[in-house]
């Protein structure tokens, strides 16, 4: 299929605006993506047409709600090829499903002077929730290294497995450096010491194509606002067999099967993860950006933003003065950078100033910026709805900035 980025475009109402009286230019993916119009509407037809809540009820505009919820599971599943249905649960974002992940599986696995491993390049998500436990369960956590382009030191990573790993949790692609980790191999790796995955996929669900079955992780967590979908609605996906071995995380409606004063039993999954009213609209606007994601292609979305990032770093790597952090032989979509001696944040303002969203600071992963020794970067992150023509402008938009602060 060809990919047209203007017909994409077109898809996008905000990339239509203007900003300080010129065209938007949105490097500020990595943070959260846009919307195509197909979300947007799905998410007002259903308030419109058939909001009722889901499961309970027997009613036409309950029955209509529930199939669409439903549906979104199905959908989700064959995205990232899980096994089964009841291996999709619905939950606010990534950083909720780790620390589902987190919670139910210290109280049921992790014990005093156990160790989890997660890696230097972890967003915050990715190591508070598990420091938190670990503190609570008086077990350690353990960190792998990584060597000055931002990628994993894998011989590192396989001293410190051991009996008294119970988890590694990492990052499928830094949502700083752009690096791509070679998960396959890190989780056959654990496996080999019998030790479950957990994979942070916030930043690869939009950008590759994830197969859970053939990287056979325990577990996969991304949110859909990072995938053209809308924020608070995030997926996790564990494998049935460890899923089932998992207390519940929160009490309430729909994940009970009786209850009764003296005991509850639960529901089977994936409600016994899934308490109280779930967040139906904004699935119903997450099958419409998985649909939007299939319809343009995952491939053809991974090779076009590949052109986009290579493009970007050879022309960033044009000007004077310019440090890019991250510089995996396997990245995408994600240039952190510094420019001499410039803060961040003076770059991202006048940036701004040019109508181009960047982000600035340590992008929630502080002990990757305290690693290399900086305060923070400047981040612009790619979508496939982002054109030449924009890379531009930004590279424009820092000799700008050059002028003004050096
Ligand atoms: N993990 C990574 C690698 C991220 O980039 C992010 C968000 O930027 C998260 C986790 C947290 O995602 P959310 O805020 O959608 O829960």
């Amino acid at each position: 299929m060809e990919f047209d980025v203007k017909k994409v475009r077109a898809d996008f109402p905000i990339l239509k605006q203007l900003i300080y009286n010129k065209p938007l230019v949105y490097f500020d993916n990595a943070a959260t993506t846009q919307k195509p119009l197909s979300v947007i509407e799905s998410i007002s037809e259903y308030y419109k047409t058939i909001n009722s809540n889901i499961h309970r009820g027997v009613h036409h505009l309950s029955i209509l709600a529930t199939n669409q919820y439903e549906e979104t599971r199905e959908i989700t599943q064959k995205f990232i090829n899980a096994k089964n249905k009841s291996e999709i649960i619905f939950t606010r974002g990534t950083t909720e499903s780790i620390n589902l992940i987190a919670n139910t599986f210290a109280k049921r696995f992790i014990n005093k002077n156990d160790e989890v491993v997660i890696s230097t390049m972890e967003h915050h998500s990715n190591i508070v929730p598990w420091q938190m436990v670990c503190e609570e369960r008086e077990a350690k956590l353990k960190v792998i290294p990584i060597n000055e382009s931002g990628e994993i030191i894998f011989e590192e990573f396989e001293k410190l497995l051991n009996e008294k790993t119970k988890i590694v949790a990492i990052t499928h692609i830094s949502n700083v450096l752009g690096t791509i980790n070679p998960i396959k191999k890190i989780i056959e790796k654990a496996h080999s010491y019998n030790i479950p995955v957990l994979i942070d996929g916030a930043q690869s669900s939009a950008h590759m194509k994830v197969d859970v079955q053939e990287l056979d992780c325990d577990f996969f967590c991304f949110s859909g606002h990072k995938m053209y979908g809308p924020t608070g609605i995030g997926v996790l996906y564990g494998k049935e067999k460890i899923l089932d071995e998992l207390p519940p995380y929160q009490g309430g409606g729909d994940m009970i099967d009786k209850v009764t004063f003296e005991k509850t039993t639960y529901n089977r999954i994936p409600l016994k993860f899934e308490a109280g009213t779930q967040n139906i609209a904004d699935a119903i606007g997450l099958k419409a950006a998985i649909e939007y994601i299939n319809k343009t292609g995952i491939n053809n979305i991974f090779e076009y933003e590949d052109e986009i990032l290579k493009y970007a770093t050879g022309k960033m790597m044009e000007i004077e003065g310019m440090k890019i952090y991250g510089t995996a032989k396997n990245k995408t979509s994600v240039i952190s950078f510094l420019i001499g001696n410039i803060k961040p944040d003076d770059a991202g303002e006048i940036i701004d100033k040019f109508g181009i969203a960047v982000r600035t600071g340590h992008h929630c992963a502080q002990p990757l910026m305290d690693w290399y020794k900086i305060p923070g970067t400047v981040r612009a992150s790619f979508a496939f709805y982002n054109t030449k023509e924009e890379i531009d402008m930004l590279v424009r938009a820092i000799e700008r900035v050059k002028v003004m602060f050096l």
